[in-house]
């Protein structure tokens, strides 16, 4: 590097410092010590830049002369990163500093680890997937479990079995509400009485204590469609008391009930008027009838946005969503008062009005050579078919195919169902985080959608390196500074001194998605190296066996 480079870079490092400081030098000898402080400050930027000897320092990782992305959208800058204690503690050329591990990042991208906002990895987490490779190998570092409303109400339980166990990739909790509700109303489709909304409060609050980071909701799914929106409001108020957040999988992405416009504008009320930041998760415009719609919705987020509603989206990059037959395709009449009974209608005197239901979903989300059978498990053989298939195969209509997989146990589907005009559009939006909506399951069981495998890289390699939806920089912010700071993740999301050490060294050139709808087992490739708070958790491609995850709580 020329010494014209290095002045600058020890000139970035001076206003770096001087910026943090900045509350430290107020009072009446504000010029005495901010003359003190600049001129310690200076040297020691000299030395990291290298303009002046530095005593060799011995750091734990060192990762040389990579382009580093901050992660608040700024174009990549050539210099060195030292990590100690599990804290970045230095940035610059840094010649004298010797590591335990040096990494050399030459024509390498160095980013800050990413952060899944929407994971189903959580129950994964919790026992012998812990490590979560498919996770670590996206270059994920933090995952944001139990979204839609699903997960388990004991927030405390599953933060010390995390704890205890030891998790790969640090995670950070939602209360869900749907689950909630379960345990209070079961799959009853009414109104809490004041008593019960109040357990349901109760247990909000206990979650939010032990640590999580917001309120998820699914109304969309039973039981969270039987809650009108005031529940949803008083349910995030206890949220937003801790300065958390409410993420949605929004009461309709489609034309099934309300349509998906007015499902934005539920999540818009509910930030509103519960005082805290809302999130339409995995932000979709889904089936024929909706297709295009995403213009309209983010039009009203935009006004909300205006008007000083804090509102954004998340979305995984995939033209394919994942649910399950009973989401997809039952109608929630059919699911009141559970599993049992829902069987009972798909036998009995019911059938009929289920068997028209299904029939109009299944055209709504666009035909069933749509819908792909992801897990079967009483015929495994079925698994990667599609609903046209299967009913041909078994000589009936897709809805009496649908129905009979139903009463046989029920299957997971991939349904493709969206367009490439919405999803670019969504990506483009400022306040558009990234996330999987991806499940942590066992290699080589079913065909899960391939998002759990490779929706961080798929968006790296298709929408910025391949066809340039947006550029590096943006969709880098959109998985580190942009989720930290939602979720009050203080001092993770970027590169910086004194920031928390989750980073990922990517081969630009490289990173891709494996994973596909038919072969869906593969790891994605490119992002061989990957420190989780100061630990190796890979290194050149070898995943280190260390548990070096943490829980994060709200801290901002
Ligand atoms: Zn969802």
């Amino acid at each position: 590097m020329t010494a014209a480079v290095l002045w600058a870079e020890a000139d970035r490092c001076i206003i770096r410092r001087m910026a943090t400081l900045s509350g430290a030098v107020t009072g009446t000898r504000t010029r005495w010590r901010a003359l003190v402080l600049a001129g310690a400050l200076g040297w020691s930027c000299l030395q990291t830049a290298g303009l002046v000897a530095q005593p060799g320092v011995q750091y734990d990782v060192l990762i040389r002369d990579g382009q580093v992305f901050d992660g608040t959208g700024t174009p990549p800058v050539t210099t060195s990163i030292a990590v100690r204690d599990g804290r970045i503690v230095a940035v610059g050329a840094l010649p004298n500093a010797r590591a335990t591990t040096v990494i050399d990042a030459t024509g390498r991208y160095v980013t800050p680890g990413f952060v899944d906002v929407h994971s189903h990895a959580g129950e994964g987490l919790s026992g012998a997937l812990n490590h979560g490779q498919p996770v670590l190998a996206q270059g994920i570092t933090t995952v944001v479990v139990n979204p839609d409303g699903g997960g388990p109400v004991d927030i405390a339980g599953q933060r010390a079995t995390y704890e205890k166990r030891g998790i790969g990739p640090n995670a950070a909790l939602f209360v869900p509400h749907g689950s909630i509700r379960r345990e209070v109303l079961g799959m009853a489709d009414r109104a809490p009485t004041a008593a019960e909304l109040d357990r349901m409060l109760a247990l909000t609050r206990a979650g939010m204590k032990a640590g999580a980071v917001g309120l998820s909701s699914g109304p969309y799914y039973a039981p969270g469609s039987y809650a009108k929106t005031d529940e949803l409001i008083a349910l995030a108020k206890v949220a937003a008391e801790v300065g958390g957040v409410y993420s949605s999988h929004i009461r309709d992405e489609s034309d099934y009930t309300i349509g998906l416009v007015a499902a934005v504008e539920e999540v818009i009320t509910v930030a509103e008027k519960g005082g805290l930041t809302g999130i339409v998760t995995h932000m979709k415009a889904l089936g024929t009838g909706t297709w295009g719609a995403s213009a309209e919705a983010v039009k009203r987020i935009e006004a909300a946005r205006a008007r000083g509603v804090s509102v954004l989206a998340d979305q995984y990059p995939y033209e394919a969503s994942g649910t399950s037959i009973t989401g997809a395709l039952v109608p929630r009449w059919a699911q009141v008062l559970g599993d049992d009974a829902m069987i009972r209608r798909a036998k009995g005197d019911e059938r009929p009005r289920l068997l028209a239901d299904v029939k109009t979903n299944i055209a709504r989300r666009g035909g069933p050579a749509t819908l792909m059978i992801a897990r079967f498990a009483p015929d495994p053989s079925l698994e990667g078919q599609n609903l046209d298939q299967i009913a041909k195969l078994w000589n009936k209509s897709p809805e009496e195919a649908a129905l009979d997989l139903l009463v046989q146990g029920g299957a997971s589907l991939v349904s493709f169902n969206m367009t490439d005009n919405d999803i670019d559009h969504i990506m483009k939006q400022s306040w558009t985080m990234t996330s999987t909506d991806g499940g942590l399951g066992p290699m080589g069981v079913g065909k899960p959608h391939p998002r759990g495998y490779g929706a961080f890289p798929r968006k790296l390699r298709l929408y910025v390196r391949e066809r340039r939806v947006v550029d590096w920089p943006f969709a880098i912010r959109s998985m580190t500074s942009l989720p930290a700071t939602v979720f009050g993740l203080k001092d993770r999301g970027v590169i910086r001194e004194g920031a928390w050490a989750d980073i990922v060294v990517i081969n630009p050139a490289e990173v891709a998605d494996k994973a596909t709808y038919t072969d869906p087992h593969q790891l994605s490739v490119g992002i061989d190296t990957i420190i989780v708070n100061g630990k190796i958790a890979r290194l050149a491609g070898k995943f280190a066996p260390a548990l070096s995850g943490r829980v994060l709580t709200i801290e901002r």
